[in-house]
């Protein structure tokens, strides 16, 4: 495919009036071609307006067709081939490896949505039959169903450039829900951006669907993202990337005249919690644990909102041992290029900021790697006691970086989780024997994170139906959601109800006659697909 350096709006190709970018590889401090023409805000109307204009014919299509529509995307992406993978690889410093199977969780991710639309549930059909004989009031028809929100704006973040971007979970459970999408591109890496932005505004055309369904805009995020957020025609916001960004994202969208739900995924420390079982074995699982835990703290470099950031182990000749073992399998680790001279600026800071605050030691730390932007991954240590007082203890630093702290008691477990901000996980490593330990800090870890795992690492998010990949604020903005599996799609919906209304003006889905053949709860009970309404 040929790169254009262009935002696609509603199925054209457009040259911004703003200033132009480029794409940097991060391994070798390089600009890649071609420019990218950045929007103005009048044009960024072009894209809104658009999308608003798709909204009626999209969000009622028929679901054979509009599933066709997300496999026919993924097919797209696919048919990219190898361009996709190296264009990804130069623009991020991600192993083809790793890019490879980003791409198959995407088009998974993509078919997946495809089976939630073709299935149907999700339009959560609910059917309260009339009751003109009810004493002492009658009771009218009243039937509900799940509508589109309208128009969502996306943001996707730089360390998912596939995954978690253009045709990510947030684009895909959008469009699945039956919402237009306005791609705000990520300047890390705007090539593959438009790659798969084509694969997708092809899947438009192929269907026949108003080209308005998709737009992919180049910009800033502090004005053209911003402007996005605030344009009246957009109703919902999905977004991944930092704290700053999703927070500055948030007030907008809280302050326009119409405020809108942004769901943003933003920071997560994802604490691990090693008991004594789990550590009384041989020496060589001992080496094995730790070597695990520093696997998933480098993995892609550390730059996964579920990497390890923090892990409790008790205090003792166990967790000495322990320690010594992870500062052995840290020391043997190379650092590996970082999504951008930024990011890799930023983990310096952090790295600098933990190492030198009070009460926190060097674990292990290994080499910087031989390309730009491969600092040299490090575990920190400390206290419980200095954990629970000391704020910079608690800031995620994005990265190969990670602080084992040291515990004596399950209380002093319990006060540390008391003192988190939400997280997206918790993971506990143990055996039958710390069964009585761990479960007085289920109910407190609930509290605090949206998935629990055990003998497991937060690291490889499994795309299903019943995955969460949310949390409490920090972790993300709305407590309530997940990003990732099918339950995403409840985030661009909202129930709507009809009451009284004959059969010629029901929507297909609420009809008697059930021409999308969907499970319905008809008076309180789940009634399957096939089964008829008395009216
Ligand atoms: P980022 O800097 O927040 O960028 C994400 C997107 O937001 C980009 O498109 C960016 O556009 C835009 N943006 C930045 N500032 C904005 C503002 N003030 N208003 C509107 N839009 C704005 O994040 P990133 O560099 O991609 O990712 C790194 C961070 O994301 C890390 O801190 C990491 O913890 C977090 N992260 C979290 C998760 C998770 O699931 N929780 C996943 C991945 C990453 P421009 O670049 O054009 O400004």
């Amino acid at each position: 495919m040929t790169l254009t350096g262009h935002s696609l709006i509603a199925g054209q190709t457009v040259v911004g009036g703003g200033k132009t970018a480029f794409g940097f590889n991060p391994a070798t401090n390089e600009q890649l071609q071609p420019a990218y023409s950045l929007i103005t805000e009048e044009q960024l109307t072009t894209a809104t307006s658009a999308a608003a204009a798709a909204y009626l014919s999209f969000s009622t299509l028929d679901p054979a067709a509009h599933a066709a529509f997300l496999d026919a995307i993924a097919d797209n992406i696919e048919a990219i081939g190898d361009e996709l993978i190296i264009r990804a690889g130069q623009e991020t410093g991600l192993p083809a490896a790793r890019l490879t199977g980003e791409r198959a969780r995407t088009t998974g991710q993509l078919r997946l949505f495809a089976n939630v639309v073709r299935q149907g549930d999700f339009r959560g059909v609910r059917i309260d039959p009339a009751l003109p004989e009810r004493t002492p009031m009658p009771r009218a028809d009243i039937r509900q169903r799940q509508i589109p929100l309208g128009p969502v704006a996306v943001f996707g973040a730089s360390n998912f450039p596939l995954a978690f971007s253009t045709a990510g979970g947030d684009t895909a459970s959008a469009l699945a829900a039956g919402c237009p999408v306005v791609f705000k591109a990520h300047n890390a890496h705007p090539g593959t951006g438009e790659l798969v932005g084509q694969a997708i505004a092809k899947a438009v055309a192929d269907a026949g669907l108003h080209p308005g369904v998709f737009s992919l805009i180049y910009g800033p995020g502090s004005s053209i993202g911003q402007a996005l957020v605030a344009d009246s025609a957009i109703k919902a916001v999905g977004f991944t990337g930092s704290q700053s960004a999703g927070i500055a994202l948030m007030r907008t969208a809280a302050a326009r005249p119409e405020p809108i739900p942004v769901y943003a995924e933003m920071s997560s420390l994802n604490p691990v919690f090693v008991f004594d079982g789990a550590l009384s074995g041989s020496a060589a699982q001992i080496d094995a644990l730790a070597q695990q835990y520093v696997t998933a703290v480098t993995g892609s470099s550390g730059q996964l909102c579920t990497s390890p950031g923090l892990l409790f182990a008790p205090a003792g000749e166990l967790g000495d041992k322990f320690a010594a073992a992870v500062g052995r399998a840290v020391s043997a680790c190379a650092g590996q290029t970082m999504l951008t001279e930024g990011i890799a600026g930023s983990w310096n800071a952090g790295a600098e900021a933990l190492g030198s605050a009070d009460g926190v030691t060097v674990v292990g730390q290994g080499t910087a790697g031989p390309t730009e932007n491969a600092p040299a991954p490090a575990i920190f240590g400390t206290q419980v006691r200095d954990f629970v007082t000391n704020h910079v203890l608690h800031q995620e630093i994005f990265g190969a970086a990670s602080l084992v702290i040291r515990y004596s008691s399950t209380a002093e477990l319990l006060e540390a989780i008391g003192r988190l901000e939400g997280q997206l996980t918790a993971s506990l490593q143990l055996t039958e024997e710390d069964y009585a330990t761990a479960a007085p800090l289920i109910p407190a870890l609930e509290q605090k994170v949206g998935r629990i795992i055990v003998n497991g690492w937060p690291t490889g998010v499994e795309v299903g139906h019943a995955m969460v990949h949310g949390g409490p604020f920090p972790a993300t903005s709305d407590t309530r959601t997940t990003s990732v599996g099918t339950l995403a799609i409840n985030r661009f919906l909202r129930p709507v109800a009809y009451q009284n209304l004959p059969q010629e003006l029901l929507p297909a889905a609420l009809q008697d006659e059930n021409p999308w053949q969907l499970n319905r709860r008809i008076d309180g009970t789940v009634v399957a697909a096939d089964a008829e309404v008395s009216a």
